[in-house]
């Protein structure tokens, strides 16, 4: 199993999720002959700002904001497609939003745990999970193509500060 929980769901020092991320896309994209252009590297920048998911409207507000200009929308859309195709960052389809991928270079089914209270989202690839539903869709004859698994919840950190009343 590979799971960022331990860190999305608990107080930690981001910048470091920040760095890691960039290293990891530099490299894929190195390793792919891709261009990360300043665009898709700010934008992959802005989705891992925090472990909430960010709407493709916030993207582009945070942009123009950056950049102090408005950004037409298919820039943003372009960059946005890029880094989902070359697995950088994910789409969680509940909330219409996009996470960055806390794990890029490995092949991984991601189930997404949504906190509803904070909104901070951690992911995990379990390959005993996935099994069992390769299991069940060859027993339907249903071709898997995307497994999108979102389960919500509560974080850890937000169950913590829950003041129960005794
Ligand atoms: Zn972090
Ligand atoms: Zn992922
Ligand atoms: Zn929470």
């Amino acid at each position: 199993m590979i799971s960022n929980s331990r860190v999305a769901h608990h107080p930690h020092s981001h910048s470091r999720c920040i760095d890691a991320a960039l290293r990891q896309a530099k490299q894929i994209c190195k390793l792919k002959k891709l261009r990360l252009t300043s665009t898709r590297e700010l934008v992959l920048k802005i989705i891992w700002q925090g472990h909430r998911p960010l709407g493709a409207y916030q993207i582009q507000d945070i942009l123009a904001a950056i950049n102090r200009k408005s950004i037409a929308p298919p820039t943003v859309y372009r960059a946005i497609n890029f880094l989902l195709l070359h697995g950088l960052i994910h789409k969680v389809p509940s909330l219409n939003a996009f996470i960055g991928c806390p794990f890029p270079n490995s092949v991984h089914s991601n189930i997404f745990l949504i906190c509803q209270d904070c909104g901070n989202t951690a992911e995990i690839s379990d390959n005993s999970l996935n099994k069992i539903l390769r299991s069940v869709c060859d027993r339907a004859q249903f071709r898997l193509k995307t497994q999108n698994i979102e389960l919500s919840g509560t974080c850890p950190s937000c169950s913590k500060s829950t003041n129960f009343p005794d």
